[in-house]
């Protein structure tokens, strides 16, 4: 187990995952976390990020920062997807390496695979076929930072591990209609349809498309239970392993939040993959399951939406 009285570093600790991280290194009683503003530190910037390492000297880290999105954001900002992904994970794993960090836990994507891959998709997918084009430059990045972590363990013995987490959802998400994903998204659209009586509600793609939902709270446990239990080279796998069809999710919405709205498919938005569903036996194998199944996490995250809104704190 790592030392709950060490000194643990966030990247990333406003995002949907880094909040997640806090609140679950609290719970388990880590007295020493460590956060960076991004106004006091650029993570692109490798000097930078050096400097700051070498002040704070963490034992262990948790690299969950990054440039993420759903489908629109992705295919319309190719390059920030790339350049900034890219940069944070060099920085920080460089520093890492610099200052004699412990631990350090990098988190991926279920997008790294190949658009191909068989279903459910095992570990050793990665790089045996073409990539789904609408996130293509955010899965070469992340495949980048697979193959940092790989490299700093082949050569120089660090402890880095990697953790390909599926499509997340939760309280803290990116609430826009146009740049978050399908769950947060679908929310506020249904949210806001109740509000103004419509009577449709637009659902990108032909719905057929599945995809798997993993409660952030679930994915922070098994970064800490990762943290905790698992040092080696090969990336883990971390979801349900149950996948669901966006009209299902979107009638799960609908039904928590405005039933009497009726669907309506928008074709000419992209599908993205037919299905992405992990295959996580690899991690069940080692102990850890998710435990918040989909609708109380739906409901929870919309109770939280409501208030958050009220109170004007959702992103977007
Ligand atoms: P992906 O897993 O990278 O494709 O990420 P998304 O969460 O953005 O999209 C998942 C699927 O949901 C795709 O098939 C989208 O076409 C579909 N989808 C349906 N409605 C929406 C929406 O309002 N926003 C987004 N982002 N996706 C939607």
């Amino acid at each position: 187990m790592i030392d709950r009285q060490s000194s643990v570093f966030v990247a990333g600790h406003k995002g949907l995952v880094g909040s997640a991280i806090l609140r679950r290194l609290d719970s388990a009683g880590f007295s020493d976390v460590r956060v960076v503003e991004r106004k006091d530190l650029d993570l692109r910037d490798q000097s930078a990020v050096n400097a700051w390492f070498e002040t704070e000297r963490p034992k262990y880290v948790f690299l969950v920062a990054g440039t993420v999105g759903g489908i629109m954001a992705n295919s319309t900002r190719p390059a920030d997807f790339i350049y900034d992904n890219l940069m944070i994970h060099g920085t920080v794993v460089h520093a890492s390496h610099r200052v004699g960090v412990e631990k350090l836990i990098y988190l991926g994507s279920s997008c790294i695979y190949p658009r191909e891959a068989d279903q459910p998709i095992i570990e050793d997918s990665l790089l045996s076929g073409p990539l789904e084009p609408t996130n293509e430059s955010y899965a070469l990045a992340k495949i980048a930072g697979i193959k940092l972590c790989e490299g700093y363990r082949r050569q120089y013995g660090d402890d880095f591990i990697s953790a390909m987490p599926t499509n997340l959802y939760g309280p803290g998400d990116n609430f826009d209609e146009m740049n978050g994903h399908v769950l947060p998204s679908l929310m506020r659209r249904f949210h806001e349809a109740k509000d103004e009586q419509q009577e449709t509600v637009e659902v990108w793609g032909s719905g057929k498309a599945k995809r798997e939902f993993l409660h952030v709270d679930d994915l922070a446990d098994a970064c800490l239970f990762l943290m905790d239990n698992y040092s080696d080279l090969e990336h883990i796998n971390v979801g349900t392993g149950i996948d669901h069809s966006i009209k299902e999710l979107a009638e799960n919405i609908r039904d928590l939040i405005y039933p009497e709205a009726e669907l309506v498919f928008d074709t000419s938005k992209p599908d993205g993959m037919p299905r992405k569903v992990l295959n996580v036996s690899k991690l069940t194998e080692l102990g850890w399951k998710a435990k918040i199944p989909l609708l109380e996490g739906l409901s929870s995250t919309y109770d939280w939406f409501r208030t958050a809104k009220a109170k004007g704190e959702v992103r977007e």
